[in-house]
């Protein structure tokens, strides 16, 4: 039986059972919605939206630009080269698992050639990304690369300048860092990587562990 969950929760309510719906069931609800979007051209590009995954009761979620080819095939957030790149970040050098954060991006849907994000795709996509975040309510974001720095930021003032230090985004505190992608390029920049997850880990409740 295919029930809908948001008619379901509505029609129990109606007939006066108070129902507090999980972070789970409003995150599949949202993604159910997101996955049938047009609010922007690069619905007519994508295989399949990519949503995001992770624990929905994460104390972090990382936040990166937009899917790649990989992602678009498989539906799911950093999956590709740059994906193992932030695993390993996830793994070796906080000590979780993909499994105790959360993973998305500020676009949901592959842009063509993997070019960057048009500011009107932004615009529209963010929506999506509140409406994420409202649900998981996080502690703390880390946003990967120019496009979610500068989103989250409402700024067009480099990465350069921008990382490494805390801001707010609608009252979650966020440390921009470089993306995985731009460390494939740049190993250099793994330095400035790190320092910028230290800060993080330092703010990680590892008592909580989620
Ligand atoms: N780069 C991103 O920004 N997001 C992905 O999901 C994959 C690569």
């Amino acid at each position: 039986m295919d029930i809908n969950i948001k008619e379901y929760l509505n029609f129990l309510r109606e007939n006066g059972v108070e129902i507090l719906a999980s972070k789970e069931m409003m995150l599949e609800e949202l993604k159910k919605e997101v996955a049938t979007c047009r609010r922007c051209g690069l619905c007519n590009e994508r295989r399949q939206t990519v949503f995001g995954e992770g624990n929905p009761d994460a104390q972090l979620v990382f936040i990166g630009e937009a899917p790649g080819l990989q992602e678009d095939i498989q539906g799911r957030p950093f999956v590709g080269r740059a994906g193992e790149l932030l695993t390993d970040i996830i793994t070796k050098g906080m000590k979780l698992t993909r499994e105790d954060v959360y993973i998305c991006n500020v676009i949901k849907c592959r842009p063509p050639e993997n070019r960057s994000p048009l500011e009107i795709e932004i615009m529209q996509c963010e929506l999506h990304l509140i409406r994420q975040l409202n649900i998981i309510q996080p502690k703390i974001i880390v946003a990967l690369g120019k496009y979610a720095a500068q989103t989250l930021l409402r700024t067009t003032i480099p990465i350069t300048k921008i990382r490494g230090n805390w801001y707010l985004y609608n009252n979650i505190k966020f440390m921009p860092t470089y993306h995985p992608a731009y460390l494939l390029r740049n190993p250099y920049g793994k330095k400035e990587v790190w320092e910028d997850i230290r800060k993080v880990m330092a703010e990680y409740d590892y008592t909580k562990k989620k």
